[in-house]
């Protein structure tokens, strides 16, 4: 042990699972180091922490918005079971790696806790999107359509819904600017007579769309739009 006051060595004791994760601020980070270097129940600790990051280090950061969050309470839980432990006649160094595996996961917990709650806070509600409903001219017996656009930054999104188009057909949706170039918006296929709705995106500006038009695997067009 050292000479420092024992509650400095317990509050660093706790940053430990924080510090092997490799989190915290620069300034905790090195208060975590200069208390390893004079204390060696520390430096063991720290010794167990370790090889339990390996496992830790296999999750994708990226990949932590697709899993659903921490259920509300699980920290608590995890401390509640800590304080269950309570002392026990049991061996000591395998109590103390116990320890060592729950301080991990508390700050594991906190620390996903923290990325999720912040992304939560930080995520925009994205607001509705502007649709734009236009007029569609239908030239084919037996399918009906309408359509919104979507004027993003990147182009004009065509959503169509429809019915009618035959089924396992291909249809080709291009965009037309307003200097009379095709530009193609995506392929769908027909499904008779289910509801069909469908997103086509162009790289053609809303502001530059004189129009739209849907073509079978023919080329024969089945319906156009004038913007
Ligand atoms: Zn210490």
């Amino acid at each position: 042990m050292t000479d420092l006051p024992p509650d400095a060595h317990r509050a660093l004791r706790e940053q430990l699972g924080v510090y092997v994760l490799g989190h915290g601020t620069p300034a905790e980070r090195a208060a975590v180091r200069a208390h390893l270097d004079g204390c060696a129940t520390c430096r063991a600790e720290l010794g167990e922490l370790a090889p339990l990051v390996g496992r830790l280090a296999d999750v994708d950061p990226d990949r932590l918005d697709d899993v659903p969050g921490p259920p509300p309470g699980l920290g608590e839980a995890v401390l509640a079971r800590i304080a269950a432990e309570g002392p026990r006649p049991a061996d000591l160094a395998a109590r103390r790696a116990r320890r060592a595996r729950w301080r991990v996961a508390v700050a594991a917990v906190g620390i996903a806790a923290a990325a999720f709650g912040g992304g939560w806070l930080a995520r925009p509600v994205p607001p509705p999107p502007p649709l734009e409903a236009v007029a569609v001219e239908v030239d084919r017996a037996g399918v009906t359509a309408t359509a919104d656009v979507v004027p993003h930054t990147w182009g004009v999104e065509v959503r169509l819904s429809g019915s009618g188009f035959a089924a396992g057909e291909v249809y080709r949706l291009t965009v037309r600017d307003d200097e009379g170039r095709e530009v193609a918006a995506g392929e769908f296929l027909g499904v008779g007579d289910q509801p069909l709705h469908c997103s086509m995106n162009s790289s053609v500006l809303r502001q530059d769309a004189a129009g739209f038009e849907v073509a079978d695997a023919a080329g024969a067009v089945v319906l156009r739009s004038v913007l």
